[in-house]
């Protein structure tokens, strides 16, 4: 794969596909992890005299023009601007008249970001000639495309993978830098290697787990998707978050994991809520007894510490999703005690994941004290489920 020190940049036009997928309060901030990410190799391309067009999507609008305004990458071109301490001009449309006056006025060495890529909804269509089209309409912008959106490569956009087809390409440093992580999560991997999942969905994660069965040697399980698994043990769950379709596949899980001696780690204690809330009753129950009018909203402290402990003097560590509604205080104990864990590790450690992510830097734990946080939740689990990364395969080798 190329990267961008492949490229003769000075003096080109270069469109860069960013994940600049940030969570927002309104129109604040709320995480601003995946902005920094980005920065590097915007830096470099600028530094080097490049024209550079930043295109990235944020949430997923409807198509209400109205109720999509939340979805504006307006304040993230104030918050990159401030990243890279240079102004960043902002277009308030993609391909549109704004968009084509922001480009043309750019001059070598100066940065725009155009608005919300998702606000085009040819953007994610599955017609290939529809995506097309909207891909030559950026690509007209440039003269090269780095490819630096990790969070996005899993899917087949306009912006991510049509694009790269326009135009000569590369990878930018954040990509390459993920993928080197992802590697050595799956080539040679330190062993033990252990997996931490987490997080609202089981069904999201079934492919990871299916595929983590064959090669990791432990595996932990907290978050909104524990349940299902302790319900296809047998467990009254009360009104926790459950995917009943999914017990089945779950129970095949437990019992393969049985047979290639994969360690499935399950909490040992819940605390069990009365509603959805922060200051709704809450206790500490044994994880096969929780109350049928409860819900579990985090893993209890023996888990935490049982977790810890599973923890303890492995090799390599891939920790996605949170163990509790982390948001709300009073459940954010377990994954609290979730990162101290990997801190405490002595492992290479990875967490990967959005919320994940957030979660670390919201519970004020240093990002430097883990090996990688990755910005890309749904590319990593797919790259370490096996699957094709099309937003990466379509680079030029
Ligand atoms: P990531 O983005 O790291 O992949 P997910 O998106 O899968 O993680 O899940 C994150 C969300 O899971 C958080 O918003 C958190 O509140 C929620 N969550 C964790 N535990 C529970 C639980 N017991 N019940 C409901 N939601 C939960
Ligand atoms: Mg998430």
């Amino acid at each position: 794969m190329k990267t961008i020190d492949d490229l003769e940049v000075s003096g080109k036009r270069v469109l860069v596909r960013a994940d600049l997928n940030v969570p927002l309060d309104g129109t604040r901030i709320t995480d601003d992890g995946r902005i920094r990410a980005s920065v590097p190799t915007l830096k470099t391309l600028l530094e080097r005299g490049a024209k550079v067009i930043v295109t990235a999507h944020l949430g997923r609008p409807k198509g209400d023009p109205e109720g999509d305004k939340k979805y504006s990458l307006a304040p993230v071109a104030v918050r990159l601007s401030e990243l890279l301490g240079a102004p960043v001009a902002f277009a308030a449309d993609t391909v549109g008249e704004s968009a084509k006056a922001t480009v043309a006025a750019l001059k070598d060495g100066e940065i725009a970001l155009l608005e919300n890529v998702r606000f085009n909804p040819a953007e994610t269509s599955k017609d290939a000639v529809e995506r097309g089209k909207f891909a030559d309409q950026l690509a007209a912008f440039a003269d090269l495309f780095v490819s630096d959106g990790f969070g996005a490569v899993h899917r087949r956009h306009a912006s991510v993978y049509d694009v790269a087809e326009d135009l000569p390409n590369a990878a930018g440093y954040l990509i390459t830098a993920e993928l080197n992580v992802l590697k050595r999560l799956t080539e040679n991997v330190e062993r033990p290697y252990v997996v931490v999942l987490g997080g609202s969905k089981v069904s999201d994660k079934l492919g990871v787990i299916d595929n983590l069965l064959d090669k990791a040697d432990r595996i932990l399980i907290g978050g909104g998707m524990v349940f299902t698994f302790l319900k296809a043990q047998g467990h009254e769950v009360g009104k926790s978050l459950l995917e009943e379709d999914q017990l089945d596949t779950v129970r095949g899980y437990l019992e393969r994991a049985k047979d290639s001696g994969v360690e499935i780690v399950l909490p040992v204690d819940v605390v069990a809520a009365t509603a959805f809330a922060a200051d709704a009753e809450h206790d500490v129950v044994a994880a096969d007894a929780i109350p049928a009018d409860r819900l579990g909203l985090d893993i209890g402290p023996e888990s935490g510490k049982l977790f810890a402990a599973k923890l303890a003097g492995v090799k390599t560590v891939f920790w996605n999703g949170p163990m509790g509604v982390f948001e709300m205080e009073p459940y954010a104990a377990g994954t609290r005690a979730v990162a101290q864990g990997l801190i405490d590790s002595g492992a290479f450690t990875v967490v990967g994941g959005g919320d994940s992510a957030a979660a670390v830097r919201a519970l004020g734990f240093d990002e430097a004290a883990f090996g990688h946080i990755s910005t890309g939740g749904g590319a990593s689990l797919e790259y370490l489920e096996g699957k094709d990364l099309p937003g990466i395969s379509v680079l030029e080798g």
